[in-house]
């Protein structure tokens, strides 16, 4: 008697999430995301377990265009201002250079 192969089993550790910009698909934890929280406002989350609607971009450049293209409000469905915008890429371009400093330290 042959035993049933176990199917449908996937490890959580590496879900795969798409760019809302480019739609490449990548492992979560290499994606940055933002995040609207519970008072509507939305955040860099480098922890990504902030509660509320998530989306991600792979890139400076993404980010870029999910803002050109309304992308990202789209996705988080809420307005974003300028304000916001700025601050966001702000918090997602230290989170970058941090993490291109962090490969270049393990090299
Ligand atoms: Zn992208």
């Amino acid at each position: 008697m042959a035993k049933r192969a176990q199917t449908g089993k996937r490890h959580t550790a590496h879900q795969q999430r798409s760019c809302i910009a480019c739609r490449a698909r990548r492992d979560k934890a290499k994606l940055f995301r933002l995040v609207r929280d519970s008072a509507q406002a939305v955040h860099f989350d480098s922890t990504g377990r902030i509660d509320g609607r998530g989306a991600y971009v792979c890139s400076l450049a993404c980010m870029e265009t999910a803002q050109k293209t309304r992308r990202l409000e789209r996705a988080l469905r809420v307005p974003i201002t300028h304000e916001d915008y700025s601050r966001i890429t702000a918090a997602v371009s230290r989170e970058y250079a941090a993490s291109i400093q962090r490969i270049e330290e393990s090299l």
